[in-house]
């Protein structure tokens, strides 16, 4: 298997004359990747420009972030056949890795848009190496910008950054770094959400587990599913008591607790995400906690508003 670390470029409507197009608020000007093999050694390379059809003045603010010229662009292939283009020359049997979440998001959008089938038909796992440096290095939850972690690790800095290519070898030199044993934490891409009961996720992670669900007509009933709200200790796979009732600082997020006589606390967090047609769907995690943590939800309570 290839690892495809890739960055993107892209332009966005301007207020005003040339606004915003809803189905592509991203238009991609630019794929970079760099191909590496099991052992993380890069074996190929990959980098095109794109002629742009949505947006045809550079966005103030993208201007700033990125170094190229629309008119540097005029030569080059439209979208379709440079996407085309990078995914034979990914090969079948690949993971995505990326600096953070978006670029394989908008990298389906873009392709949506001009009508290409999608990458796959559910949620696709893919390296977020943001984050993987976060485990790796600090705490898990901070998230970096790619030149700090490069300075961090003290690669040697030879191109300059903000370009797709450069971007995605200087994420490709930090992937290296990492200790393969955070490797196990992978990310999904949720583009393409479960369409049924069976293409849900459920993942166990080290220490913690993962639910994404299908879509859901409305926030009601993806709350009355027993799957969403059930309160269970990954280990065992046995529904548990709880130890409190559900509740939500937002109306967004939902917190309960339970315990599991042979393993302990849990907390979970039910995250309701926003989907296409106003529909929903849910992400769910468990972990473990120690009973001062518990003790602490309880008394927090998050504001409670009781559901
Ligand atoms: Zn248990």
């Amino acid at each position: 298997m290839d690892y495809i670390v890739f960055d993107l470029e892209w332009n966005q409507g301007n207020d005003g004359k040339e606004g915003e197009v809803k189905e592509i608020p991203f238009e991609i000007l630019e794929i970079g990747a760099v191909k590496m093999n099991e052992d993380l050694a890069i074996t190929g390379k990959f980098s095109r420009l794109v002629k742009p059809q949505v947006y045809h003045e550079m966005n103030q603010i993208t201007e700033k972030l990125i170094h190229i010229d629309l008119e540097e662009l005029e030569g080059e292939e439209y979208f379709p056949e440079v996407a085309g283009d990078f995914l034979e020359w990914c090969g079948k049997d690949c993971i995505f890795c990326t600096w953070g979440q978006m670029d394989l998001h908008e990298l389906q959008k873009n392709m949506k848009y001009y009508g290409m089938e999608p990458l796959e038909n559910g949620p696709m796992k893919f390296y977020d190496v943001q984050k993987l440096f976060s485990i790796g290095f600090e705490d898990g939850k901070a998230r970096r910008a790619l030149e700090y972690a490069v300075d961090f690790l003290g690669v040697e800095k030879d191109i300059p950054f903000h370009r797709a290519f450069s971007d995605a070898y200087y994420t490709a030199k930090v992937m290296a770094r990492l200790d393969r044993s955070v490797f196990g934490n992978y990310s999904f891409d949720v583009f393409v959400k479960p369409k049924t009961r069976k293409d849900e996720i459920r993942i166990v992670f080290q220490d913690y587990a993962k639910y994404i669900s299908r879509e859901f007509g409305s926030k009601a009933e993806a709350l009355e599913d027993r799957e969403v709200m059930g309160v269970k200790c990954y280990l065992c796979g046995r529904n548990i008591k709880r130890k409190m009732k559900w509740c939500t600082p937002n109306g967004k997020h939902y917190y309960c607790a339970g315990y599991c006589d042979v393993h302990g606390y849990v907390k979970v967090k039910v995250r309701v995400k926003k989907s296409e047609d106003d529909k929903v769907y849910i992400v769910k995690t468990t972990k473990f906690i120690s009973e001062e943590e518990m003790n602490k939800m309880r008394e927090k309570r998050m504001k409670p508003k009781l559901i």
